[in-house]
Formats: structure tokens, C-alpha cells, sequence
């Protein structure tokens, strides 16, 4: 496969953006080598400045449930655009959204839209401080929320000690206030209620962990945890920017028939642009300016044209429903490469919800952080390339989830399953 544009455009960027890039995982740091520069992308699959053209399992790393380049969405986009790019005062798109997203998903009264991933999860957990008038909060060892300071943080030294920062430029007192907790184990959430009794607002988490790979819920772990933070005063972040509009129309939320107090989205929500949003109880809701004390605001909140973008996806996904059909192509997929790595006598694990999955490269079942790091890196990564190699792009990290979108085609699945059947590393 020959990359030659990719690798010279790659060497011009790094000379103007660090690392080249403008977010680090696409560098392809976890899976060496040089990124691919794309060109254009189109249903299920992409194309590099050389013209090379791939499966895309990455989908701009979950936005892009419907395929990319959806003519539904489009149609929408260039409506809105000829009309506006930005108002900076209201629009009835959106309402629409906001319409939209409260019918889908069950707790959400009330919600805010704001540019990303990283600003909505920063307004919940503002408003959820606001609302409990405490400081703590609790993240999950190996759960990404965007990259808030107090949330780049890794576990202290003991069970109930507070996190350090996990990044250059936190202070430490920045990440004082976060504690971290283990997934699927509620002992140690209880062990930091009991340590800091009347000091956390709230625990937010990934329902479904996807930025460690993907990790799901034991059973009965999320319905614990809610009841736990509510004996203690707090409240219960779902951190759906991933799952939203993704493991069903109402996100895990739904899946799981369970009601967080707040819940953030992003990705699906934006069709393809740059959308986040918060929301949850009234009550809470209500606290956030210029209702209540609670700042935040955003010149490009609210943009019409990703306002109808998101608007236009999540209207074909109520319409279409393709959950089912989602989890069923996906399960083909993984129950393919499955096959392939058993017959080889390699041992994987691989972890699916609906159509987001992760390939492990460990033998044991992989329920947390700590078991996922146990997988071996190296293996990933020569797996990744030489899937790359024969027009298949993977998340190119072994910590990330890949997606499944309703543009794939069973052509698509099957020769994924077939490159996967020949690959050396199995
Ligand atoms: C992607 C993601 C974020 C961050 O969203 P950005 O739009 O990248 O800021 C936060 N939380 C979760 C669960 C995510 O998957």
C-alpha cells in the first residue's frame, strides 16, 4: 500500500502542529507508524490522499452511526447553511434537538447543548456541584470524560488517597477534589463515601466503558452504584457522549432501564459536528444561567448547522431503529475474528455491546482497567497494520472501541473476517 502523501503531508504538519495532529490518538502512537491523511469518506469506508480506500471501524470515533456523507444529512446541512452558518441569539433548531434528545432519552427533563464532549461533562459536573453544594467527585480508574484539568487524573497511592494529576499543566490541587474509584467493583466507590461522608456531589462514569476499550457493566453494578451515591446525597453522571444514541436510541440508559440524575452526549448527537450536550432532572437543570448561579455559556452553542446535522441523524436513527440489526452485524464480526484467532490457538478476548467492540490481546476476561492493560500492546498493533494493509481501518489503539455503522455491508463484515482469517498475528 503505498502512502507516500500521507507520510509527506504528515511530515509538513508536524513542522506547525504538535505531534501533527490536533487530538494526539490520531498520530497512531499506540500502533506506531505514520497516520493516513483522508481525502474523503463516504457510507462505511475511507479514502487516503493516495487513494487508497478502507473499512471504517472508527467512524470520527462514533459519530458517524449512519455512514459517512449520509445524503439525508447532507440535504439538511446545506438547507441550514444557505440560510446561516451562526445567529448567536436563538433558532428553532434548536428546540428541535433539544425536542429531539428529551423524548429519547428517559431522565433528561431538561438540557443544554454546548460544543463537545469536554464542555458538557465540565457543565454537569459544575451544576452537579452547584446543586449539592459539595466539591468530591468520583471518576473511574481508566474512564475518559474529555479533558477537563480535575479529570485528568490517576489514582493516588491507596484506596481512599485522591487522585494526581495525569497530565503536565494540572496542578495537583486541581485534582485534589477527584477521587477514583475501580469499575465493577462497588466496594471501592463505598470505601470513598465512607472516607469522605458529605463531600461528594456526584460519580460519573461511562454505563458502558468505551476509552479503555470497551468495558461493559457487570450485572446489577450500574443499579448499585445508583442506589449507593443516593443513600450518600449524590448524584449519578452518565457520561454518554459514546453511548448516546449509540447501544439504542435512549443510549445505555435505556439498554439498561436505569435513570442517572445528569447525563452528558456529544458525537451522535452532532451528526458529524462539533455538538455536546448536558441535561437530566428539572430540578438540577434549573440551577444553570440565566436560570440559575450556574455559569456557562458558549458563543457557538446551539449552531444551527450542527443543530441540524444532529438533528437530522437522530431523526433517521428514531425511524429506522437499527439497534438490533446493528448488534447482529456486529456480533457476525466479532464472532468471526473470534474464529480466526481460535483456529490459530491465539487466545483474545473480545468485548461487545451492541455495535461497539474492542479486540483484547489477553486470555483473561478483561472487567477493568487493570485487567485491559494487561493486553499485550504489541500484538494489537501488528494486527491493526496488517489489517490496515488490506483496506481495513481498526481504532488504531488497543484502548479504544470500534464502531459498527449502518452503512456497513455484509461484504464489508465478511471481508473483514476473511483479512482477519490471514492475518500473521493470528
Ligand atoms: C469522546 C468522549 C468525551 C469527550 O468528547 P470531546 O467531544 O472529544 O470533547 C467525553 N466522554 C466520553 C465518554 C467520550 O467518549
Amino acid at each position: 500500500m503505498k502512502t507516500k502523501k500521507s507520510q509527506r503531508l504528515f511530515e509538513q504538519a508536524k513542522k506547525i502542529m504538535p505531534g501533527g495532529v490536533n487530538s494526539p490518538v490520531r498520530a497512531f502512537k499506540g500502533i506506531g507508524g505514520n497516520p493516513l491523511f483522508i481525502q474523503s469518506a463516504k457510507g462505511a469506508s475511507l479514502t487516503d490522499v493516495d487513494g487508497n480506500k478502507y473499512i471504517d471501524y472508527v467512524g470520527s470515533w462514533g459519530p458517524m452511526i449512519l455512514g459517512h456523507t449520509h445524503p439525508q444529512v447532507l440535504k439538511a446541512v446545506q438547507k441550514t447553511l444557505k440560510k446561516g452558518s451562526s445567529f448567536g441569539a436563538p433558532c428553532e433548531l434548536e428546540l428541535l434537538l433539544a425536542e429531539e434528545v428529551c423524548r429519547a432519552v428517559p431522565s433528561i427533563e431538561k438540557v443544554r447543548f454546548v460544543n463537545s464532549g469536554t464542555e458538557a461533562v465540565m457543565g454537569a459536573i459544575r451544576v452537579a456541584r452547584g446543586f449539592t453544594g459539595r466539591k468530591k467527585i468520583i471518576k473511574f480508574d481508566g474512564a475518559y470524560h474529555g479533558h477537563a484539568d480535575y479529570l485528568l487524573v490517576k489514582a493516588g497511592s491507596g484506596a481512599t488517597t485522591l487522585g494526581t494529576p495525569d497530565s503536565a499543566g494540572v496542578p495537583v490541587e486541581f485534582t485534589e477534589q477527584t477521587a477514583i474509584a475501580f469499575w465493577n467493583h462497588l466496594a471501592s466507590v463505598e470505601v470513598l463515601f465512607r472516607e469522605y461522608p458529605d463531600e461528594i456531589a456526584a460519580v460519573i462514569l461511562e454505563p458502558v466503558m468505551g476509552n479503555m476499550g470497551v468495558i461493559p457493566p457487570k450485572k446489577g453494578f450500574l443499579e448499585d452504584l445508583i442506589s449507593l451515591c443516593h443513600q450518600h446525597g449524590a448524584l449519578v453522571i452518565f457520561d454518554e457522549v459514546m453511548t448516546g444514541f449509540r447501544l439504542s436510541y435512549g443510549g445505555a440508559q435505556s439498554l439498561y432501564k436505569i435513570k442517572p440524575d445528569l447525563t452528558t452526549l456529544g458525537k451522535i448527537i452532532g451528526g458529524g459536528f462539533p455538538v455536546g450536550a448536558y441535561g437530566g432532572r428539572e430540578d438540577i437543570m434549573d440551577l444553570v444561567a440565566p436560570l440559575g448561579p450556574v455559569y456557562q455559556a458558549g458563543t457557538l452553542s446551539g449552531n444551527p448547522v450542527a443543530m441540524s446535522a444532529g438533528l437530522e441523524t437522530l431523526k433517521i436513527l428514531r425511524k429506522k431503529n437499527p439497534y438490533k440489526l446493528l448488534e447482529k452485524t456486529t456480533q457476525k464480526l466479532v464472532k468471526g475474528i473470534q474464529q480466526a484467532a481460535h483456529s490459530s490457538k491465539r487466545n483474545i478476548t473480545v468485548n461487545q455491546v451492541g455495535s461497539m467492540f474492542t479486540i483484547f490481546f489477553t486470555d483473561q476476561a478483561v472487567t477493568n482497567a487493570e485487567t485491559a492493560r494487561q493486553s499485550d500492546t504489541a500484538q494489537y498493533a501488528h494486527f491493526f497494520h496488517y489489517l490496515l494493509n488490506q483496506g481495513i481501518y481498526l481504532a488504531p489503539s488497543q484502548f479504544e472501541a470500534s464502531f459498527v455503522s449502518m452503512a456497513h455491508t455484509e461484504k464489508d463484515i465478511q471481508k473483514t473476517i476473511h483479512a482477519s482469517r490471514k492475518a500473521t498475528i493470528f
